[in-house]
């Protein structure tokens, strides 16, 4: 396994600061529009709840997911790598400093999905700061730059529907493909995924 370098990960980290602090600016946008009555985010809890809970945190994820596959794909565009998304990918070798290091720009557009999510879909606050911490584990899960998870039969079906170290790293070495965050429908379903991913990539130890 290649190791990162000091540098680059000091570049990921100031770049994770600058993000953060835009990150905050949006949460305060939030709590304020929440505060002033303006966002369909509710703490009430009743018996509908729990089933709705659930429901609207994968739907949530879902709608995350297809909005990050497409305008990480338009990052992507060679007019527009340059100035919104190459602070991602300058350190080569992801690791967890990684997650979250957006120029502004990216770290602008990633913001802008959950500002807008308050005020389109009634969500519970729990389900909604579930689905920020699913977001942060998953993100950093996905950039340890390593497959920690063994080649069991579980293992396998999850590395074939949710993006996992592997599925991600191969897009920091291959920009053209995997552009998925949760899961990996989006690059299956238009031809993104690298057809040796579930082969020699993910699972080498079974030989199929
Ligand atoms: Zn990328
Ligand atoms: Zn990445």
């Amino acid at each position: 396994m290649q190791a990162a370098s000091w540098p680059s990960i000091r570049r990921d980290v100031e770049l994770s600061i600058l993000s953060s602090m835009f990150f905050a600016l949006c949460a305060t946008l939030i709590m304020s529009a929440y505060d002033a009555g303006l966002t369909l985010l509710h703490t009430t809890a009743c018996k509908h709840e729990l089933w709705y809970a659930g429901f609207s945190f994968i739907g949530v994820l879902f709608l995350q997911d297809l909005y990050f596959y497409w305008v990480h794909r338009a990052f992507h565009h060679p007019l527009l790598f340059k100035w919104l998304h190459w602070g991602h990918h300058q350190s080569g070798v992801p690791t967890p400093w990684t997650s979250f290091a957006f120029d502004l720009p990216e770290a602008i557009v990633q913001g802008l999905f959950f500002v807008g999510i308050v005020f389109l879909i009634p969500l519970h606050v729990v389900t909604f700061i579930a689905v920020l911490i699913t977001m942060t584990v998953w993100s950093v899960l996905t950039h340890l730059g390593f497959e920690p998870f063994t080649s069991s039969s579980l293992c396998r079906w999850f590395g074939r529907w949710f993006i996992g170290p592997t599925h991600h790293l191969i897009h920091h070495r291959k920009y053209r493909l995997h552009f998925g965050l949760y899961f990996t429908l989006w690059d299956r379903l238009l031809n993104t995924q690298d057809p040796d991913y579930e082969d020699e990539f993910a699972f080498p130890s079974t030989g199929k």
